[in-house]
Order: C-alpha cells, then structure tokens, then sequence
C-alpha cells in the first residue's frame, strides 16, 4: 500500500493501518499536506510546511483540519476576518491541545465565515470556498472550508463550531457527517467568540464512526471555561445495526409542513424515515410548538452576543490597525476597515437589541423564546428517543445567488437553530442525493445522549449505504479505500 492509497481511508482505518505498520505517520502527513497544498477549492487558509512532533497517543500520527477560530500557537488564527490580519496567538485552544495530547498532527487551518457567521462561507476575508460535489455552488457555512476538506479528502477529518448549524448544515452540504455536541460537553477556551451561549466545537468526518473518535478526544472538563462540564460517560464506538424500541418524533414545523424545504429535500427525508422504520424504529409526527420562532429569537440572541464579543477588536490589541488622527479615529477606521459586512450588520443588530429602551422588546422576548424552545424539546424528549428532521431546508445553492439577501440566508439554519437554542446535541448524516447533490438528516436526543444518537446514526449510515467518496473520486481521489489487512486497535 502508498500513502496516496491511505487518503482514501476513513481516520479510523488511518489509526490501524499506522498501529500496524503498513504505513508512516510521515507519510500520511505528506500524502495529505501535498493535497492541502494544491487545493482548488480555497478550503484551507494555512497549510503547514511540515508535520510538527507528534505526542504518543490512540489517534497518534493522524493529521487533522482546524477550523481558522480555534486559536493555535504561533499559527495564523484569523476566524476569517480582516481585522485579525497576521495574528498569531500566543496559546492553543484546549480542544486542540486535547486532541495534540491524542498524538493528532495539525495539518492546517480552515476557511470559514468571518466570525462564524453566515451558511455559506461566502463572507470570508479570504474569499469564498467552492463546493467539491459542484464548484458553482456553496458548501455551506460558516464551517464550510472543513465541510469541503473533508468531503474532498483532502484531510481524514476536521473540527469546527456550531452556533446556530455552522457544523450541521455544511456537513448536509457537502455529504459528509458532522455533529453538535451538547453545550457544555467541549471547552470553548481559544475559540474565538461569535455568541458565547451558543458556540460549540465538535467533529466533521467523513463517516459516524469517525465522528465518534474525534468528538471522544476533543470533550473534557476545563477550569478555563467555567461552561465546559465534559460528559458524564465517555465516548464509544458506535455499534449499532438496528433501531429496535427506538421512538423517532418528526416535528411538523421542521419538516413536511414548512415553508421552504424543497421537495428532493423532503423527499430523500422521508425515504431515510422509511428505512429507521424497517430498521426497527417507530415514527410518529409530533409537535414543536415554538421551534417556528426559533430563527427570529437565534437572530436577536447571537448578534446581541456577537455585538459584545466583537467589541475587544479595537485595533489595539491584536490583529489590523488602522491610521487615525486620534484615538477614537483610529477605532472607527479599524472597525470599518477589519470587518465585512455581514458582521457590521450583526454589531448593529445586536447593539439595538440590548440598548436602552430596547433590551426587554428584544432580548428579553428573545430569551423567552428560547426557554419555549428549551422546554419543548424537554416535552418531547419524555416521549421520544430523538426528534428527526432534514439538516438543511436545501441543497446546495449556487454561489452568490443568497448573499445580498440575509433572509435568504438565514433560512439556512431553521432546522438546526432550534437544537442550539436548547443545547440539545444534534448530528447531520448524508442521507443521500437531490439533484445529484447532498441531503442530510438531522438526528437530536436530550442532553447527554451523544451516544445514543451516534448508535442511531450508525445504524442508519449502514442501511442508507450513502458512497460519501464520491466527492473525492470526482477531484481525482481513490474511490475505494485499499485491502485491508488483520484487524487493528479498533478491531477495523
Ligand atoms: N448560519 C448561522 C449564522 O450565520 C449559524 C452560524 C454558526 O453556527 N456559527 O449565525
């Protein structure tokens, strides 16, 4: 076997095939940092030159993608903005460290939305990222730039943030899986903030197994988030084959009776609703009654939080600064020089929601909203092992066709804003095409439940049988990965 052959593996073969020998940490490096390097799809913002040491641990020698937000040492960390320009933090974001600590290997950072916002990675200060299934279209966001690393192998995973669906939707997007963890279950310690009660890191992978893998590494209890609480039990392997006993709830209003999601959408939903059924599950359709309001409260909530967060950058301190002839000129200038547009309008939103006069109109019906919201997943998790429903209400749109129009945009994330609101872990699993483009299904449990939704989804990724290569073999990948021989560590 060549490195070449090992891209086509899925990480968790990667960590085999290196416990057994039949291939070099160095050469997995290379194999992927040459792919890194000659990408087409501006997915990566920093490549690294070479592998730096690695640490002994159960991932040891494999390479990830960090999305650009998590702060690197010494490593450009610009969460896609201008007004970072050239900064290099002086610490590690403790997911990082944790997954360092697991002997992974920094390959390089991502290409996301500035600030985590947007579903399209279109409003990037280094340009969009094109979508590896179609290059006209997006590949969704803000996550978009490890969406399509990963879907294009050009890394074996990555890790990203999810605010309001930056880890869901893209992975919907681009075909791949990617998973919200429950808040609190990952420190945010390095993250560069968007909306610090929603921000969550968590894994994109090309399948459920990986996601499990990477996820287990990244959870831990940090004394320097004092929101990170870990998870009360450890992360496994998922197993499961069948969905027997299993009770799936599809709530009404982020599904079927919706605006807006289109028909090959539903279509490849409904079909996967028919395969939990013959894989032992039971369905039933239920209601969320304010999960419909979700969108508007998320979309007063991050911009107020954002418009807080977003105040540190002063030209000061870090990153761009621009002339002035004083001092608050030199703010003004720098602000209006460092961020785009997109992230001028939340700072405004945000700072009407909390200004004086204002606060209780919008905040604070905002806040109730989201406790409705909370408190109907809480009903529904009394009834139902989990609370289905398609990621993204479409498939992936062509590029700059939404991005002067925000409602459009921010359609995006009204499946998947509901879950961040409540907090409630959620994963998206490719559920099949549309239109020759990828759909996802979104799977949500109460708190806690990560392992039990990982159990679902890979009972489902087995019966739905989706060929998430098929991306890669389009940008000239190995489709199948190679023979494998006796089994590994992780028995595969
Ligand atoms: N698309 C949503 C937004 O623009 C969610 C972003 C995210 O999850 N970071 O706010």
């Amino acid at each position: 076997m060549t490195a070449t052959d090992a891209v086509a593996f899925t990480a968790a073969q990667a960590v085999d095939a290196l416990a057994r020998g039949d291939l070099s940490a160095g050469e997995l490096f290379a194999a992927y940092r040459e792919r890194a390097a000659g990408e087409e799809l501006n997915a990566f913002t920093w490549v690294a030159e070479e592998a730096p040491a690695v640490q002994d641990g159960p991932l040891k020698g494999v390479p990830v993608a960090v999305k650009d937000l998590f702060c690197t040492r010494g490593v450009p960390s610009q969460s896609g903005s201008r007004i970072l320009e050239g900064y290099r933090p002086p610490y590690t974001a403790t997911v990082v460290e944790n997954l360092e600590r697991a002997g992974t290997t920094l390959l390089g950072k991502t290409n996301q939305d500035e600030f985590a916002m947007g579903s399209s990675n279109e409003n990037s200060a280094f340009g969009p990222v094109l979508n590896p299934w179609d290059r006209g279209r997006v590949p969704g966001g803000s996550s978009g730039g490890s969406a399509a690393a990963v879907a294009a192998g050009l890394t074996p995973w990555a890790i990203a943030t999810d605010t309001g669906g930056s880890i869901r939707q893209p992975a919907a997007l681009c075909g791949i899986v990617g998973m919200k963890p429950t808040y609190g279950a990952v420190s945010r310690y390095g993250m560069i903030a968007f909306a610090s009660s929603l921000d969550q890191a968590g894994p994109l992978t090309r399948d459920v197994t990986d996601a499990a893998l990477l996820l287990g590494h990244m959870v831990s209890r940090d004394p320097r988030d004092s929101t990170s609480i870990g998870l009360p039990e450890a992360i496994r392997l998922p197993d499961a084959r069948r969905l027997d006993g299993i009770r799936l709830g599809v709530p009404e209003e982020l599904s079927g009776e919706a605006e807006g999601i289109e028909p090959g959408v539903m279509e490849a939903f409904e079909a996967t609703l028919r395969v939990a059924q013959e894989l032992g599950a039971s369905l039933e359709t239920m209601r969320l009654p304010h999960a419909e309001h979700g969108l508007s409260a998320y979309y007063v909530l991050a911009p107020a939080e954002a418009s807080s967060n977003l105040a540190r950058y002063d030209g000061v301190r870090y990153g761009l600064r621009s002339d002035g002839s004083d001092l608050v000129s030199l703010y003004t200038q720098t602000r209006h020089d460092g961020f785009g547009p997109e992230v001028k309008r939340r700072i405004m939103l945000g700072t009407y929601a909390l200004s004086s006069g204002y606060y209780d109109a919008y905040y604070g019906r905002a806040q109730k909203v989201r406790t409705k919201i909370a408190q109907d997943f809480h009903e529904a998790f009394e009834r139902f092992d989990f609370v289905v429903t398609p990621t993204a209400p479409t498939v992936a749109f062509g590029l700059g066709t939404k991005v002067h129009d925000p409602l459009a945009m921010y359609l995006n994330d009204y499946c998947t804003v509901p879950m961040s609101l409540a907090g409630t872990p959620a994963i998206s699993i490719p559920n099949g095409l549309s239109e020759g483009l990828p759909t996802g299904f979104q799977i949500a449990g109460p708190a806690f439940s990560e392992n039990a939704i990982l159990d679902a989804a890979h009972a489902l990724e087995g019966a739905i049988g989706f060929d998430g290569s098929r991306a890669f073999s389009r940008g000239g990948m190995p489709s199948t990965p190679p023979e494998r021989g006796a089994p590994g560590p992780l028995g595969l």
